[in-house]
């Protein structure tokens, strides 16, 4: 059974600890901060055997060096993406199996957010990193709407029961948008407020179902037409395809930030 063990760090990322129910073995994505990271390690008695990185940005990878000097440990990511101290490029279809545990990751590119960015899947669990996150999607920094809005619909045929585990708690803001984007939509409305709710008792929105994401979510939603005619409306113009209705709901939301 896998197991996820939650780190803060800087304002809002999430660093994840993946690992198998009383094993100490560990990967770490994403750690953008070694000191929380090992604080943790340390806390729970854990052993890391991998680091996991989904893209170059220094929020997900600045702590790797740190952590290297410590444990000397394999670093997995992006094949397209240079980052320094990367041992194992990978590329979609590629399998990450953890040392210890057993655990077997596979490798999805999603281009868009940054020109390499992929995420790793597997036991039920989704980590995307800045691709999507609850109730939202990462800024186009490098990619195309059209390369992005490729890489979320490949999200969007995984199961429902899927959890997904970005690497930001951006979901109180990203629903205020969702609500403007898509004002009739009970189930945006009903997540915002359950949200807001969590928020003001200090606890995480992540990770979320993608169950819920498909109905709540604006950018897993081009293909609505609800969403698509309120789009057209914002934008003044007519829209021809889902790609071009994610395309405007990203200008749309960027546009408020
Ligand atoms: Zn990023
Ligand atoms: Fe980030």
């Amino acid at each position: 059974m896998m197991e996820v063990r939650t780190i803060h760090a800087f304002d809002d990322n999430y660093i994840w600890l993946i690992g198998c129910q009383g094993r100490p073995e560990v990967a770490i994505v994403d750690p953008g901060d070694a000191d929380p990271v090992i604080a943790r390690l340390e806390q729970d008695g854990l052993k890391p055997v991998a680091i996991l990185i989904t893209h170059h940005h220094g929020d997900h990878t600045g702590g790797i060096a740190e952590l290297l000097a410590r444990y000397p440990i394999p670093v997995y990511g992006p094949a397209q993406e240079r980052i320094r101290q990367l041992s194992h490029p990978l590329k979609e279809g590629d399998v990450v199996e953890l040392a210890g545990c057993g655990l077997r990751l596979s490798v999805l590119d999603t281009p868009g957010h940054t020109r390499g960015h992929i995420c790793y899947m597997g036991e039920g669990a989704l980590f995307c990193g800045d691709t999507l996150f609850a109730a939202g999607c990462g800024r186009l920094f490098e990619g195309s709407a059209e390369q992005m809005h490729r890489s979320l619909e490949k999200i969007r045929a995984l199961p429902d029961q899927t959890l997904v585990y970005c690497a930001h708690e951006y979901t109180e803001a990203n629903l205020r948008f969702a609500c403007i984007a898509e004002a009739n939509n009970p189930d945006t409305l009903a997540r915002r407020d359950e949200v807001a709710h969590l928020r003001r008792q200090g606890q995480d929105t992540v990770p979320s179902l993608l169950g819920r994401e498909k109905l709540t979510n604006p950018f897993l939603r081009s293909h609505i037409p609800s969403l698509q005619q309120a789009a057209e409306a914002w934008v003044g113009h007519a829209l021809h395809n889902p790609v071009e209705v994610f395309a405007t709901v990203r200008n749309w939301k960027d546009a408020l930030d």
